[in-house]
């Protein structure tokens, strides 16, 4: 049997040993934390259980895919869907609650922001069709073989180009609403790969269909189930895990992978597949490889500071999902990218899963995930920046929800980007790996093999296709693909 290792357990190396093991491998990951799952984790303290990374569940049969690989393994993972997307509030007392029904979306919004029905629902039908258009070439497939240019795909979105919007700005797009808030609700998307509503472009105005169209989820349990039950089902099917041994240097022998060294032992393998953040992959771990310089030096996406806060009493206006709007979103995102710093007037996003899982918190109480966006670690002094983004964020609630929460904080716990760096090594503590801040950035993704070193693979959320749950899925799926034609 041909042996492959995993470096680092994220939701993209639980999902790359799935994979190979399914194709036959023997597996062994080297995780250098004492758990499985990476930015998926979870903690608990004084009675509330938090997920400390992603709060937003789409495209579950993702997962769904991966449990399936393996029928005879039965692996409890259940998830609902949800009817409202999102709770948005601003603080002129507006507030809209975002339903996953487009249509209810259409004829909601129009109310509230007093927009005609036909622009929204043209909006939606568009975000859709450019999903449809571009999902096959640029998220499930790998952009740097020639064979994925001879597609019936690829040419399709090719021909479509300037409907597209690639020469363009999201915000460009968005500000088609005569509603300045609408066009901030829909700018906010740019979020979710962690660039800037004002750089990344127009095509990004697909990523509404994901929630809006396709739908958000919740894993009963917590977002913590879904890297769980991959982990569950790798020991199940005989995955071997290695905690607590970080790998030190990938191995090589003329330009093909031969193992990896780790802190106290050297490993011989066919194949090695990295879910490390590719920068500290390539300066840490092949220092011997000349560097791809101008993929490593992309701008990275946003990080995020988060307060994880303890709540002694229910919101009934608040939902699992609840975002409260900066007064000035450009402001915001000039000093996130541009200034590298915190705005003093941020947006807060409040993620509460007791809302879903009562569990979750004492009754009565509520479990809280406080979270700003924020730039990556730069060498600011974060203690600082905790305490003065603490008093926005408590300015903020009271300003949306006339109340003080500070005397309802009962227990806290905070992670910073330079947190998240010490604990996944994502560079600079960025969510998405790079920033997807102009229209060469899907190219300029690192591709999931390795051009130079044979046998060597990259997986998770730096490389292509990108950040967040679904798109490290799919970059598993597309270097097992890779790796089965090789075969
Ligand atoms: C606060 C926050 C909120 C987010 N919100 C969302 C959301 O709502 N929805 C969404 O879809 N995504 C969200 N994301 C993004 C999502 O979490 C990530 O894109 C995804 O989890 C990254 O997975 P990954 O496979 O790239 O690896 P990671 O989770 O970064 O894991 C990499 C693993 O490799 C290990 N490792 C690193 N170096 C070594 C080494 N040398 N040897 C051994 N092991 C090593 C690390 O310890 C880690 O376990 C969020 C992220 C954060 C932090």
């Amino acid at each position: 049997m041909k042996n492959a290792i995993v470096i680092g357990a994220g939701i993209g190396g639980l999902a790359a040993a799935l994979r190979l093991r399914h194709q036959g491998f023997s597996v062994t990951v080297f995780e250098k934390n004492e758990y499985a799952g990476g930015k998926l984790h979870a903690i608990e303290q004084d009675g509330y259980r938090f997920d400390l990374g992603p709060s937003l569940f789409t495209l579950p049969h993702l997962v769904e895919s991966l449990l399936a690989l393996f029928p005879e393994e039965k692996i409890d993972f259940s998830y609902k869907s949800k009817e409202i997307a999102f709770h948005y509030f601003w603080e002129d007392g507006t507030c809209f609650k975002a339903s996953t029904d487009s249509s209810k979306f259409v004829v909601d919004a129009s109310k509230v922001f007093n927009e005609e029905k036909s622009t929204i629902k043209k909006y939606l039908s568009k975000s859709k069709s450019k999903y449809e258009l571009t999902r096959s070439l640029f998220l499930e497939k790998s952009l740097h073989k020639a064979a994925t240019y001879l597609s019936l795909d690829t040419i399709k979105a090719i021909v479509n180009a300037p409907f597209l919007g690639l020469n363009n700005t999201l915000n460009d797009e968005n500000s088609k609403f005569k509603n300045s808030k609408l066009t901030q609700l829909f700018n906010r998307y740019a979020t979710y790969n962690g660039s800037s509503p004002y750089q990344t472009p127009g095509i990004m105005t697909m990523i509404p269909h994901l929630e809006l169209g396709l739908g958000t989820y919740y894993p009963d349990g917590g977002m913590h189930r879904i890297s769980q039950s991959l982990f569950e089902l790798a020991q199940k099917v005989g995955v071997e895990f290695r905690f607590r041994e970080s790998v030190t240097k990938i191995t090589t022998s003329k330009n093909k992978v031969t193992g990896v060294e780790t802190e106290n032992n050297a490993l011989r393998s066919d194949l090695v597949v990295s879910n490390m953040d590719i920068v500290p992959t390539y300066r840490n771990l092949m220092k011997d490889v000349p560097a791809p310089e101008k993929t490593l030096s992309q701008e990275r996406s946003s990080s995020a500071l988060i307060f994880y806060w303890g709540i002694d009493r229910e919101f009934p206006e608040l939902d699992l999902h609840n975002i409260l709007f900066s007064e000035n979103y450009q402001a915001e995102f000039q000093d996130i990218f541009e200034n590298k710093t915190l705005y003093s007037d941020p947006t807060v996003y409040i993620n509460i899963t007791s809302k879903e899982s009562k569990e979750d918190a004492p009754a009565g109480h509520e479990n809280w995930f406080v979270m700003i966006n924020a730039p990556g670690d730069y060498g600011q002094d974060w203690e600082q920046l905790i305490q003065e983004s603490k008093k926005q964020i408590i300015i903020k609630i009271k300003k949306c929800l006339h109340v003080d929460i500070t005397e309802h904080i009962k227990t806290e716990y905070i992670l910073t980007p330079q947190g998240i760096e010490k604990n996944t090594s994502s560079y600079r503590g960025a969510l998405y790996g790079a920033a997807s801040n102009n229209k060469f950035a899907a190219f300029l993704r690192h591709p999931n093999f390795n051009g130079k070193i044979k046998n060597l693979y990259h997986v998770g959320g730096s490389v292509h296709p990108g950040g967040g749950i679904p798109l490290c899925l799919l970059s598993a799926q597309i270097t097992a693909d890779l790796i089965q034609r090789k075969q």
